[in-house]
C-alpha cells in the first residue's frame, strides 16, 4: 500500500520488508538511520522493544507504550504509535459506531486487545466487558482502565444484556481449525448489532460469517491495517495519504486482484 501511495504521489520512495531478529533491533534501527531511511514500521515483537531505543517518543507512543512507526528526523529516531487511532477510525468509518457512550465486549487481551481496549476507554465508551483465555491479562487491563479512565465501567466476563459492539482481538480464526473466540452458550449474536474482527486474512473468519448470518453488521480488520499505514505515511512524507489508492493496493495484495 505504501509503494502504491508513493507512486500515486510521484515520490521516488520505496517501502521494503525486512525480517529482523529482536536481538538485532537496535543495530537495525541505527543501520536504517545511517543508510538514510526516512522511517520504519515495526511489528510484533519489536513494537514494545523499540520504546527504549528511540531518541524521542511522540505522545502517542508514550500513551500506548508501543512504537509501530519510526521517523528519522534532525531530532533523531522519533517513535510513534499509529495503531490505536486506527482501531477507532475503522470502527467509525466501517461500522458507523459511535464510540462515546457505547457498551463493548472485547475478546482478547494480547497486544492488540490491550491497545484497542485502552483506546476505547480513552474515547469514553460507557462500559467494557473483557473476555480472555488468560484471565490475569484481562485483569491487568481492567486495572489500567480503572486507574486512568475511572468513568468507564469495566467488568470481566460476558455481559448479561446487550452491547453495541463485539470486537475480536484474539488470534482465533487465523487458522481454519481454530475454535470460535466467542462462547455462544454465554453470549448470543442477537445481543449485538455489530461485530468487528481484527483478523483480515481470511477476509471472513467463521466467527464473522456466523455473526453476519445472524444479522449482525460485520467488518474485518483490513481497514485498521490501512489506517495505521496511512498515518505512518503522513508522518514520513508530510503529505495526505491517498487512502483509496492504498486501500486498493492492500486489498489486491491480501485478497488478490480486484475486478473493476
Ligand atoms: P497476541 O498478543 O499474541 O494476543 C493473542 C490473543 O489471542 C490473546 O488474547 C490470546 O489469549 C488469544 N488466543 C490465542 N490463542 C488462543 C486460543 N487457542 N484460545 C483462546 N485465546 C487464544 O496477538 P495480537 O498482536 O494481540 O493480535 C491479536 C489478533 O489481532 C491477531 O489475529 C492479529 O492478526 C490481529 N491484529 C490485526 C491488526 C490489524 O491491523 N487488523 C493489528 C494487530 C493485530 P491469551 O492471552 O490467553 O494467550
Amino acid at each position: 500500500m505504501h509503494n502504491a501511495a508513493f507512486a500515486a504521489l510521484g515520490l521516488n520512495w520505496c517501502y521494503v520488508a525486512c525480517e529482523v531478529d529482536p536481538k538485532n533491533l537496535r543495530t537495525a534501527i541505527a543501520g536504517a538511520k545511517a543508510m538514510g531511511f526516512s522511517g520504519l514500521n515495526l511489528t510484533v515483537p519489536h513494537k514494545l522493544l523499540a520504546v527504549d531505543m528511540m531518541d524521542v517518543l511522540d505522545a502517542s507512543a508514550k500513551k500506548w507504550g508501543a512504537v509501530n512507526t519510526v521517523h528519522f528526523t534532525e531530532r533523531g529516531a522519533v517513535g510513534y504509535n499509529t495503531d490505536a487511532d486506527a482501531v477507532t477510525t475503522s470502527l467509525r468509518e466501517d461500522l458507523k459506531i459511535k464510540v462515546r457512550g457505547a457498551r463493548v465486549l472485547v475478546l482478547g487481551a494480547g497486544g492488540a486487545g490491550r491497545t484497542a481496549t485502552l483506546k476505547l476507554a480513552s474515547e469514553r465508551v460507557a462500559e467494557l466487558f473483557l473476555v480472555n483465555r488468560t484471565r490475569s491479562k484481562a485483569e491487568t487491563i481492567a486495572a489500567e482502565i480503572e486507574k486512568h479512565y475511572p468513568s468507564v465501567k469495566i467488568s470481566l466476563g460476558y455481559p448479561k444484556g446487550g452491547v453495541d459492539l463485539v470486537l475480536n482481538a484474539t488470534s482465533l480464526g487465523l487458522k481454519p481449525e481454530d475454535a470460535a473466540p466467542l462462547d455462544l452458550k454465554q453470549f448470543k449474536f442477537k445481543q449485538t448489532p455489530a461485530v468487528y474482527d481484527m483478523i483480515y486474512r481470511p477476509a471472513e473468519t467463521p466467527f464473522l460469517h456466523a455473526a453476519r448470518m445472524a444479522g449482525c453488521k460485520t467488518v474485518n480488520g483490513l481497514s485498521m491495517l490501512l489506517h495505521q499505514g496511512a498515518k505512518a505515511f503522513e508522518i514520513w512524507t508530510g503529505r495526505a495519504a491517498p487512502l483509496p489508492v492504498m486501500r486498493r493496493a492492500l486489498e489486491e495484495n491480501v485478497y488478490g486482484p480486484v475486478q473493476s
